[in-house]
Parts: C-alpha cells; structure tokens; sequence
C-alpha cells in the first residue's frame, strides 16, 4: 500500500485527513493558522497618518480553559505575535493576557493547572502575560479583590468543595463549608451554573486587565453544540448573545471566537502536532454511562463527534444559521441577576401563571412579605430561572458592576 501524498502540496506524506482532505503536517499548520488570521485580521500592526510610530497594541484577554481549543488557540497568537515581533521591527497589533480560572476544587485536572501556568509563563512570559484566578473568587463575597462578584445569604457557609460538585452524585460535604453546586440537584443545571460562573470571573478579568476584547477558544464543533444545547435549556434567546463576534457581553468588553473556522478534532490535532499536549488539562467531563443521567451538553458532545468527522457542513451550516438569528434582546432593559443575559419581562411571573412552582430565589429566612420580596428580587431570565429552580437555596446573584466598580477593586 503506497503511503497518500498531501492534497495540498503533492510531495509530502499525508499525516492527517481532515474534511476528507490528506494533509503534511506544515500544510496543516498552515491551514488551521490561516483560519485563525483571517478572525484576527483586524488585529493587524496599523499606522496612523503620516506616523512611522505603530498605534499601540489592543490588549486581548484569552480565556484559557486548559482544553485543547484554548491551547491550540494560545500557540497561534503566540506564533501570531511572533510573526508580527519579526515583521514590523518589535511592534505588533495586540498583546495576549491569557487568564484561567482554576477550577481544581470541582473537577480533578490530569495535573495542577498551577504549575501548567507556570511553565506556559516560563516559555511564553517573554511574547504574553498570564493570571490564573480561583473559581473560590465567586463566592469571595466581602474580601477587598473580587467582592464585588456575588451577593446572597450566607455566602461565607459556602464553597466549591466538593470534586464530586460538577457530576452526578448525591455526594455530601466533609468540610464545615457546604458545596455551592450541591444545592442544585440536576447535572444539567448545575454545568449550566458552573460555566456563568466561569464566564463572569472571565469577563471581570478583562475588565480589570483593561481589555476590550475577550477571546474565547470555542471551536465550531463547540459553537454548534452550543446552538442546540441553549435551545433544549429555554436560552433560545440568548443564541446570539453566546455565539456572535463582537457581542458586547459587559458594558466594555466584546466577545470574539477565533477558532470558529476550526473543528473540535483538527483543534486537538493541532495542538499535539505542535508539541502543546502536555497543557491540556482541563479536567475531561466524563459522561454518565447511563444515558438517562447524561447531560443535555453530554449528549450533544457524543453528536457533533459523530457528525463532524462525516459530514463536517452540518456543523458549519448550524453555527453560520444560528449567526443569522436577529438579537431580539439588545432593546431589552432588564439583565437577568444571574447571567447578564437581556429579558422582556419577568419570565418568572409569566412562569407562574402557568405553573404553580416557585423558584429558589427568594431566600427562605426572610419572611414572605411580598413588599421586601418584590422590591428586592433580581430578575432572572428562563434559562437561570429552570437552572436554579431545583437549588434548595437563593442563588448568589453577581451584581454586573461598572468598570469603575470592579478597577478600584484593584487600587492599591
Ligand atoms: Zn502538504
Ligand atoms: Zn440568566
């Protein structure tokens, strides 16, 4: 059997196939990289005016979750950088603070996301910065940092204790501090609690690292589970607000998905061809092998794996649809307490008029005298309202603070 040459180039031996297509690796190299360029085009070394002087680099804060994706991301804007350092005498068009959120009290990584970082700071502190920020820093309801994240009862009795917290057992605390997440029962809702928390500490970092862009390393194959996976939850509404470039997710902060070219797997190829392995960490969400105990997002893992290798514009074609989605929230003006996401109205009062459940998030030790209740209750959009309604507790809300709030925060 003669090995198969490279489509691109003809005279290389073809290492690995993607989209039908044999590719060497440098031709590989050379495609996924030119995916993430063509995203980060406007993040190109300009000129101003009859100036020989570069404008200054934007700072972009990288969401490193320690997963393939954001890894794979990571070396590109390295080699990005690298590329811009050689060609414009130093300058370059941004600079990358890449920032994770160590969530090692609820999920066992392979190793300590600690040390990972610093070996990244060690071999890349020259071309970026990092900062690893614990998931702890959510409930840090009165330090003087992060405080200004959360709000609640009790919040000081609670912690992300529990590794057992982000999977499906009725597992109890040890410790004297009770785990956030056990409060809520449904794994679905409890990984759709985890990743706002995730999110909302991300966000808050780029706020206070200065940077108007966050980028985030979700792959197409990620961006379509995403689309379906917000549909199944209620949060049809928020499509646009989780998968659109430029979407203002804070009063100063845009959004942008530079992988959103790219597959799950040629992501993860990617980054083993370039030796990046070793950092990919992230603690690997095992789905229930009972299929009755899968997550909404596990089952939609299982189906893009399946699709993407086959038929691979299935995926584009969901992703690039749900582009299409007109935002129908931006005129809204309220936010829900929870995820920042815009609402109409109360959806919890039109819940109630069709349904005689209550939500969790009146807290229990007031007495229900509905003029505090009313007066003093954040508004939560559906999806947050479904996640939280089976905590047996108020869900701690994180105020969306100004700029100003969370920056002096940080003065010394
Ligand atoms: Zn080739
Ligand atoms: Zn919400």
């Amino acid at each position: 059997m003669t090995a198969q040459l490279c489509k691109r180039c003809s005279a290389a031996e073809a290492v690995f196939v993607s989209r039908k297509e044999p590719f060497c690796r440098p031709c590989f190299v050379r495609y996924i990289r030119g995916k993430e360029r063509k995203q980060m085009a406007p993040y190109k070394v300009t000129y101003p005016p009859r100036s020989s002087s570069p404008t200054p680099p934007v700072r972009l804060l990288l969401a490193l979750s320690l997963g393939a994706s954001s890894v794979a991301l990571l070396e590109m804007l390295v080699e990005h950088l690298r590329d811009q350092i050689e060609t414009h005498r130093g300058a370059t068009g941004f600079a990358v603070t890449a920032v994770h959120v160590d969530c090692s009290s609820v999920s066992a990584y392979s190793r300590s996301p600690a040390a990972a970082i610093d070996e990244l700071r060690d071999k890349f502190g020259d071309i970026c910065t990092f900062d690893i920020i614990p998931l702890d820093d959510f409930l840090l309801n009165s330090s003087d940092e992060l405080g200004v994240f959360s709000h609640g009862p009790d919040l000081e009795s609670y912690s992300f204790t529990s590794p057992a917290a982000a999977d499906d057992t009725e597992a109890l605390p040890h410790t004297v501090k009770s785990d956030i997440l056990d409060k809520v029962r449904d794994r679905t809702s409890k990984r759709d609690l985890l990743s706002t928390i995730i999110k909302t500490l991300v966000v808050c970092a780029a706020v206070k690292h200065d940077s108007p862009t966050l980028l985030f390393g979700d792959t197409m194959s990620r961006l379509a589970e995403r689309v379906l996976s917000l549909t199944a939850k209620g949060r049809g509404a928020s499509i646009p607000a989780s998968i659109s470039d430029n979407y203002s997710i804070s009063e100063s902060v845009v959004q942008l998905f530079p992988m959103r070219e790219i597959m799950r797997a040629e992501a993860g190829e990617y980054a083993a061809m370039q030796g990046f392995a070793e950092y990919i960490i992230k603690p690997a969400v095992t789905p229930a092998a009972v299929l009755r105990m899968m997550t909404i997002d596990d089952l939609l893992v299982n189906y893009f794996r399946e699709i993407e290798a086959g038929f691979p514009s299935i995926v584009s074609t969901v992703v690039r649809t749900a582009d299409k989605l007109k935002d129908t929230t931006a005129e809204m003006d309220m936010a829900c307490a929870i995820c920042g996401v815009k609402c109409a109205s109360e959806p919890e009062k039109w819940l109630q008029n069709i349904t005689v459940n209550t939500s969790a998030v009146e807290n229990p030790q007031e007495p229900s005298d509905s003029d505090t209740l009313t007066k003093d209750k954040d508004i939560l959009c559906y999806g947050c309202l479904v996640a939280t309604k089976s905590a047996s507790f108020t869900w701690p809300c994180p105020p969306r603070s100004t700029k100003e709030e969370i920056i002096s925060q940080y003065e010394l």
